[in-house]
């Protein structure tokens, strides 16, 4: 089957793949289309992943075939599926921390949505797949995994009515936590130095105010009437943000890292940490429970997505759509076989 091949040292070619047979409880879909996340970019322009491998993991397709015992699917059926899934059962399972089960990871879509077909194997299947409405299109179904790791975002980060949050970084995902933060009745402050970005944040998705750092700061005090952001969310930046961010987040309050990125080690002094008794959370990736709430906010209409998809490439241009991304040009690449 046709796939966009990644070869390692940032390099992905369009190239043939297995086909891949499915076993009992699996699904094998036709992909309809996947989209490109901030993270397959990460793992694409890192020097340590190893090729070939084929990426992938906001899936939509159609099931084409139905492993035996397979409950609740169809061969005909349009589903979006996603690529990880914890045990549910061990010590970090129980605790909250899905992500760091040890099958967490180990769990994957075969071998992944940029390819012709997918197989999805049976925890996935039972776990991370849902059936898309009629009045959903495919690309909005897409949006299933990004928006689920930033609800697990929300949720750790504890917001409530009446607060006040900074997002830092307004590209697709900035731009879901911004709805998701205004819907949890927080007043949502954008910062991102593309002036077209965060245009798009305040008047499509919610932000009261956004701007550049600047801008952004000015807003952040006046809407907390001096003390400063309750919540700042970090979608991008990587370690330099952190001296700003905590510099706008008021005595008591927290920064939620969402996103890796550039900078090893965090500069902040601990007398500031610590005298302003600042929390620093993270979350990667998903959950089960966040997937399926996620599936219910979009098939609902409680969050707007389409306007998100700046680009939509056929399979065998991934690398241009790797370039767009990298060069903050796409706010949202969407990929089709
Ligand atoms: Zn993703
Ligand atoms: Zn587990």
């Amino acid at each position: 089957m046709k796939a966009a091949v990644f070869h390692g040292g940032g390099r992905i070619t369009p190239g043939d793949w297995p086909r891949p047979a499915v076993g009992a409880g699996e699904l094998l879909l036709r992909v309809r289309g996947c989209g490109l996340c901030g993270s397959d970019i990460a793992k694409i322009v890192a020097p340590e992943t190893r090729g070939p491998a084929v990426f992938g993991h906001e899936v939509v397709g159609d099931v084409i075939e139905a492993g035996a015992g397979v409950a609740g699917f169809a061969v005909g059926d349009r589903v979006v599926a996603a690529h990880h899934v914890p045990c549910g059962q061990c010590h970090y399972c129980r605790r909250g921390s899905e992500s760091m089960c040890r099958a967490f990871k180990a769990s994957n879509l075969d071998p992944g949505g940029f390819a012709e077909y997918v197989r999805v194997p049976p925890a996935n299947v039972r776990h991370a797949t849902f059936r898309i409405p009629e009045h959903l299109t495919d690309e909005e179904a897409s949006f299933v995994e990004p928006l689920a790791c930033c609800l697990r975002a929300v949720d750790r980060a504890r917001v409530e009515a009446g607060d006040t949050a900074l997002v830092v970084g307004l590209g697709s995902i900035g731009c879901l936590f911004t709805q998701l933060l205004a819907r949890a009745g927080a007043a949502v402050v954008g910062a991102d130095p593309l002036a077209a970005r965060a245009r798009v944040a305040h008047e499509a998705y919610g932000a009261r105010e956004a701007g550049d750092a600047e801008r952004a700061a000015k807003a952040a005090r006046e809407l907390s009437d001096g003390r400063g952001a309750d919540h700042v969310i970090v979608t991008g930046g990587g370690a330099d943000v952190l001296g700003w961010a905590a510099g706008l987040t008021r005595d008591g309050g927290s920064i939620h890292y969402f996103a890796g990125g550039p900078g090893d080690a965090l500069p902040l002094p601990l007398a500031t940490l610590y005298h302003h008794e600042l929390t620093i959370t993270t979350t990667y990736s998903s959950s089960p429970a966040t997937l399926a709430r996620a599936f219910w906010l979009l098939a609902a209409g409680k969050v707007e997505v389409a306007g998100l998809i700046s680009h939509r490439l056929p399979l065998d241009r991934l690398a241009e759509g790797v370039d767009l991304m990298r060069r903050r040009e796409a706010l949202k690449v969407y990929v089709t076989p």
